[in-house]
Parts: C-alpha cells; sequence; structure tokens
C-alpha cells in the first residue's frame, strides 16, 4: 500500500462525514490502523470488548472506505493493544498518534522465548542492549551462523523489545530478498521516489535478514542497499544484519558495503550444546503445552545435531504422535516418533548416498559425479548432490569440497548458493530435490 499515512487520513476523513462527530470519536479515534505487510492492516483496539462491537459495526464500513479509495479490501486484523485502554478521558489523548509503525514482526520470536545458552549468549546479549537503546550501542549488530540457530529468531526479538520500549519508533523487518523485491518492483512501477523515502526516511530501527542474499545480485540492488543504509546510519538509525557468514566470507559483495557491515559489532551463533538444547526442548514443550520428562529431552537432544529447528520439529512429530494414540510422551513413543527422524537421518545418510540418489535422478554416472570432469550434464547434478550435502546433511564447504576429489570450498558455496536460488524459481528442479528429499528420507 503506497503512502499507508496519508490513505488512513483520507479514509478516515470519509468515514467522519458518513457517521458523523459523536460515532467517529467513539469509534474512530480510539483506534490505531497500521500496515500490516502487503495490502493487510491490523486494527488495535483499546479492549476485547471494544474489539467485538467494533468488529461487528463498524469494520464493514472501514473495509467499504478502504474500498472506495484503493478498490480493494485489505486483510484485517483486530488486535487488543496494552497501553491503550480508555483512561475515561480519550479526546485528550490522540493515542493514534504517539504510536509508531511496526512491520512484518513474527510473534512468536521474542527474547521471552529465546533460550540462552554458551552458544547464544553473546549474541543475544548484544541484542537486547540494541533493543533497550536503538541506536546507541552497536550500529551495525551483524550477526552470523549456521541455518536454524535462531538469528530471524533474535532479530525479531530486538523488534518485539524494541517496540515494548520504544513505542514511538518505526520498526521494519525484512529479509534481503524482500528487499531487493521490492526495489525492483519500484523500479519497475516507477515509484522509486516513494520506495527511497520509506527506506531512508521512514524508520528508526531497520531489520534485515540474510544479507547474504545480496551476493551476487544486481549492482543495483547493493547500491540501493549502500545508500539506504548510509542514510539510516548518519540519521543515528538502529540497523541489525544477518547472515549465514561473516561479512569477509560474502563474495561479490562491494567492499564499500563490506566495510560497512564490519563497522559496528560483529558476532556468531553457534550451534547449542548439549545443555542448552535440552533447555530449548524445554522451553518448546512448554509452548507447545507438551509435557517432556528430563530424560526424554536429554534422549532427543543428544541425537539431534545440526540446528535447533530440527529440535523443534522432533517435538511437534512427538505431540502428533502422542495424539493420535492419546498417550502420554514416554521414551517408548518417542523411538517411535523419532523412527527415521533421527537414526536415518542422523546415522545412515552419508554422502556416498546422496551422490547415489542423485545420480539416478539425473540418470548420470555416479563415477563422473564425483570425478573432475566439467562436462556440463553433470555439472547441475553436482551442484545438486553439493546444495543437499550442505542443507540437509550439514557437512561444512571444505568437508564437501574434499569429498568431491578436493574442490576449492569457494567452488562449492558457489553451487550451493545457485541451487538455492534455482530453486526457488524453477519447478522442475524443485521436483527433483522433494523427491530427492523423500528418498533420502529427509523431513523437514
Ligand atoms: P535461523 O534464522 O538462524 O535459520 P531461526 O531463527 O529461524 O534460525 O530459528 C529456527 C527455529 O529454532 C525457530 O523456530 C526458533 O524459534 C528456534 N530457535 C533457535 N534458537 C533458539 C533458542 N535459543 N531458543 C528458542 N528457540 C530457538
Ligand atoms: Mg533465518
Amino acid at each position: 500500500m503506497e503512502n499507508f499515512e496519508n490513505l488512513i487520513e483520507r479514509i478516515l476523513e470519509k468515514i467522519r462525514e458518513e457517521i458523523g462527530e459523536n460515532a467517529f470519536s467513539t469509534w474512530f479515534e480510539k483506534i490505531s490502523i497500521r500496515e500490516d505487510g502487503e495490502n493487510a492492516i491490523a486494527v488495535y483496539v483499546p479492549n476485547k470488548f471494544f474489539g467485538e462491537w467494533f468488529s461487528k459495526n463498524y469494520l464493514p464500513i472501514l473495509l467499504k472506505a478502504f474500498r472506495d479509495e484503493v478498490s480493494t479490501s485489505p486483510d484485517v486484523k483486530i488486535l487488543i493493544e496494552e497501553g491503550l485502554e480508555d483512561t475515561g478521558e480519550p479526546e485528550k489523548v490522540p493515542l493514534k498518534k504517539k504510536q509508531g509503525i511496526c512491520l512484518n514482526l513474527i510473534p512468536k520470536y521474542t527474547f521471552e522465548n529465546f533460550v540462552v545458552g554458551k552458544s547464544n549468549e553473546f549474541p543475544y546479549s548484544a541484542s537486547f542492549a540494541v533493543a533497550n537503546d536503538p541506536g546507541k550501542v552497536y550500529n551495525p549488530l551483524y550477526i552470523y551462523g549456521g541455518v536454524g540457530l535462531g538469528k530471524t529468531h533474535l532479530l525479531n526479538a530486538i523488534g518485539h523489545r524494541t517496540r515494548k520500549l520504544h513505542p514511538d519508533l518505526n520498526i521494519i523487518y525484512i529479509s534481503a530478498e524482500s528487499f531487493m523485491n521490492e526495489f525492483l518492483k519500484a523500479i519497475r512501477m516507477n515509484t522509486m521516489e516513494h520506495f527511497r523515502k520509506r527506506y531512508r526516511q521512514t524508520f528508526d530501527v531497520l531489520l534485515v535478514d540474510d544479507v547474504q542474499f545480496l551476493s551476487g545480485n544486481k549492482e543495483s540492488t547493493q547500491e540501493e542497499f549502500f545508500h539506504t543504509f548510509n542514510a539510516l546510519f548518519n540519521l543515528n538509525k538502529q540497523i541489525v544484519l544477518t547472515s549465514d557468514r561473516p561479512p569477509k566470507d560474502i563474495e561479490q559483495l562491494q567492499e564499500r558495503l563490506r566495510s560497512r557491515f564490519e563497522m559496528g559489532l560483529v558476532v556468531e551463533i553457534k550451534p547449542p550444546e548439549l545443555e542448552t538444547k535440552v533447555a530449548i526442548l524445554k522451553k518448546k514443550a512448554e509452548l507447545y503445552s507438551i509435557s517432556l520428562p528430563n530424560e526424554i529431552a536429554f534422549y532427543i537432544a543428544e541425537r539431534i545435531h545440526s540446528n535447533v529447528r530440527e529440535l523443534e520439529g522432533a517435538l511437534l512429530r512427538i505431540k502428533a504422535i502422542s495424539a493420535l494414540k492419546n498417550s502420554p510422551v514416554t521414551l517408548e513413543l518417542v523411538k517411535e516418533a523419532l523412527h527415521g527422524f533421527i537414526e536415518e537421518r542422523g546415522a545412515k545418510i552419508s554422502p556416498e548416498r546422496v551422490l547415489k540418489e542423485v545420480s539416478e535422478a539425473f540418470k548420470v554416472k555416479l563415477s563422473d559425479l564425483r570425478s573432475r570432469r566439467r562436462f556440463k550434464q553433470i555439472a547441475l547434478p553436482r551442484q545438486v548432490a553439493m546444495f543437499i550435502m550442505r542443507t540437509y546433511l550439514g557437512m561444512s564447504y571444505p568437508e564437501i569440497g574434499l569429498f568431491f576429489g578436493g574442490k576449492d570450498h569457494t567452488t562449492v558455496i558457489h553451487s550451493v548458493r545457485k541451487i538455492e536460488k534455482e530453486i526457488t524459481k524453477d519447478i522442475y528442479l524443485q521436483e527433483i530435490v522433494e523427491n530427492l528429499k523423500k528418498k533420502l528420507l529427509i523431513e523437514m
């Protein structure tokens, strides 16, 4: 939605004319309407009763006004805003003006839900400090680490806490990929001016996920990101970035952007050690209302090595089976639930096995895949094999390089990234990889 503030102002003006001053001040001056993603709004109301009454009687009017202005009605969420509670003298407080905007935060990723252990205490404290005093302590804060270790979670947690402590600030969470897409769209639609104003002048806190995505992307995107970064940085706005690798390892990144990324604090988030894994399992079990005895938490934690997302996956599986069987979570049940998940994934999938399946899927010779030959028909299968080893077996780039007869790890990185990118576009490739995952019993 373009120029959201203006749009809302126009819409509210119309409604005021339509329903009259009295009803308007009772119902529309006590809410706050905020953009909540593409063609979606969140309406914040002071309490539950107000929300119910409003939905029934005034939401239709609001939606109609939207349709009249922009010809579609947005998706709507009605949320209760703490602190908006009616004080008895509402007309004195123009509530909707005080609130900053806050875009795209994932609700469950808060500091409260984040378990701190040795592996992540440094990134955690840095994030916490940044949320307390945005723009003042570390700028930018750059958090990097492997898949599923909690980067996106921390980034959102910063947003939530900042929102709580500094409700007047404008906050946005966005992936580097969405940033690029919005940018390209703005070029296409000739709305660069709006785009620039939005990103360079609106936000006090810019949370950008997965900046490694900028690597190798169009110069113009990096260029735009660089200027956005500078504009905000010069205004002392807080910038937080995450990536799967440190700035120096992002290839094809303009040097000046790399040096900006390194300007503040760079912290690594590491895979959790056993105790942290157990603590995370217990926390998640609590969130999903699963009663999980200690010894079972240990049993699972000892068997899942790669990342936190998988701990969560395991837990959900256990919950499903326990519900299905209507039985409490016992060790027997866990073994059954995780059969195939732990044993076959963790222990039995070898890179050799991946290569075998890949060679069958693409109908190429296994020996060719591993050889140093460079002809074209095997380039793609080889890259897919590398991608699977990296993403689902958790092998490191150098390990994979070694496996393929001593290829340089940068070649491996390049291959993995290529497939990562193509897979979002190429349906044929998606299907091949999905089938391979099924064959290899990889469940994600
Ligand atoms: P990343 O962005 O690093 O790939 P995510 O932030 O998406 O990882 O985390 C993957 C999942 O693991 C999420 O559901 C997240 O809530 C959970 N998670 C990761 N680290 C922790 C932690 N320390 N405490 C609680 N949950 C965690
Ligand atoms: Mg992430």
